[in-house]
């Protein structure tokens, strides 16, 4: 049972839309194209991120469309067809195409399932067309890829092979490793999803035991759940322990015995600690404010506390799954405090009380925070860097030590000048 308090906040929010995503979801697959359907404002966050392709014309302003609704969604399918037609001939290369909706009223109005539908029976054979939110009246930033995913599931073959899908964007290397660990235990079909190529999609059916890499994926699990594939209870593998459960899960579900489990995982286990110990020595005692942003934060917040002995003061998570968290709020430390969704002059509030030595947060809150002499820690710099398994905990310690030390370094500087 966990131990966790549990509470629940709504209010202003600031955190980032799921169009975000596509900034990482773009490097996976290649050969797949997101179109975002969406205002200038979406063009510059993504542009500006990951140089993708946008769809944003000064058309779609509020007031033309509220004087001539109906002619304008028709401009606005004619336009968005334009800008599919052109993109296809230009690159022929794209197997899928992501069409991504946004907050505008005006794309909110779009039907882009069946914007898709029509597009799809145009190019049949030759590109898949897709559709799915990024809109951040909707969707958080790790959400986009809990839609992405969800709207390849109905892709996938059936599949009767038994075989372990580990669910999630990993970094390659990360992945590779990971695979062998799991071939080395004695399971032999090892499947990712997304896998590397759009096109490349793997099977699912009753016989597939999923792991999930990334705990912001419900949508997607419910649906993989819906093709027949179970989805193993586990920890999230960040950090030694959370990762070892995750692996166990597995080895449990393919009858895996524990000494062959052991002897593989053991000599790796030791030398993640060694490695964890000089970060384990900065991080020890200091007091963590997590606020809600990337649903990352209840695994970090055990690896911290557990293996690196830092303090909870608070572990905001912008959606709380239950279902999904439960092994993993488990593991928490009795009355941690956990708040589900976001009032953040409140959550400011508290921060600026407790005074922590460390806070979790979104880029919008890290410089005001510094301003205030608070050391920070980018959420979004957790899903671009190779976090996941054993052997990275180490360098996963040394992203939440390196603002410390920062800070350390500069009050010494400012000790020495007085
Ligand atoms: S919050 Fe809405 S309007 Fe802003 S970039 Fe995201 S999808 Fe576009």
């Amino acid at each position: 049972m966990s131990g966790a308090t549990l509470l629940k906040e709504s209010g202003p929010r600031e955190v980032f839309c799921g169009l975000t995503s596509i900034v990482w979801l773009h490097r996976r697959m290649p050969d797949a194209f997101f179109l975002v359907v969406g205002s200038r404002t979406c063009a510059h966050l993504i542009q500006s991120a990951a140089g993708v392709m946008i769809f944003a014309e000064p058309r779609f302003g509020t007031a033309i469309l509220e004087e001539r609704d109906l002619a304008g969604l028709a401009d606005a399918h004619e336009e968005l067809d334009r800008v599919v037609n052109d993109l296809l001939a230009r690159r022929p290369e794209i197997r899928t195409l992501f069409l991504v909706g946004s907050c505008p009223s005006e794309v909110i109005k779009l039907d882009l399932a069946r914007v898709s539908e029509r597009l799809n029976e145009r190019f049949r054979g030759r590109v898949t067309v897709l559709n799915y939110s990024g809109s951040g009246i909707e969707t958080t930033f790790t959400q986009g890829e809990d839609g992405a995913l969800k709207a390849l599931v109905p892709l996938m073959p059936d599949s009767k092979d038994k075989q372990l899908m580990l669910v999630g964007t990993l970094a390659n290397s990360v992945e590779d490793r990971l695979k062998t660990l799991f071939q080395r235990l004695g399971i032999e079909k090892v499947v990712s999803f997304p896998p590397r190529q759009s096109i490349d999609l793997p099977s699912v059916g009753s016989e597939t035991q999923v792991l999930l890499v990334q705990p912001y994926l419900t949508d997607t699990a419910r649906a993989l759940k819906d093709r027949g594939a179970k989805i193993l209870p586990a920890p999230f593998p960040l950090g030694i322990e959370g990762s070892q459960l995750w692996m166990k899960a597995a080895a449990k579900a393919f009858g895996i015995g524990d000494d062959l489990f052991n002897e593989i995982l053991e000599p790796l286990v030791t030398r993640a600690h060694q490695a964890l110990k000089p970060y384990r020595e900065i991080l020890s005692g200091k007091r963590l404010f997590l606020l809600p942003e990337s649903q990352l934060e209840i695994p970090l917040a055990r690896f911290l506390q557990r293996e690196c002995g830092m303090e909870l003061i608070e572990v905001g998570t912008p959606y709380l799954n239950r279902e999904m968290m439960n092994k993993e709020l488990d593991l928490l430390p009795e009355n941690t405090k956990v708040v589900e969704g976001q009032h953040v002059e409140k959550q400011l509030d508290r921060v600026r009380e407790q005074n922590p030595d460390l806070v979790v947060c979104g880029m919008g809150l890290a410089n005001p925070l510094e301003a205030e002499g608070i050391s920070t820690k980018w959420s979004i710099e957790l899903v671009f860097s190779p976090i996941h398994g054993i052997d990275q905990a180490s360098d996963l310690a040394e992203l939440f030590s390196r603002p410390l030390h920062r800070h350390q370094i500069l009050n010494k500087k400012q000790l020495t000048h007085a």
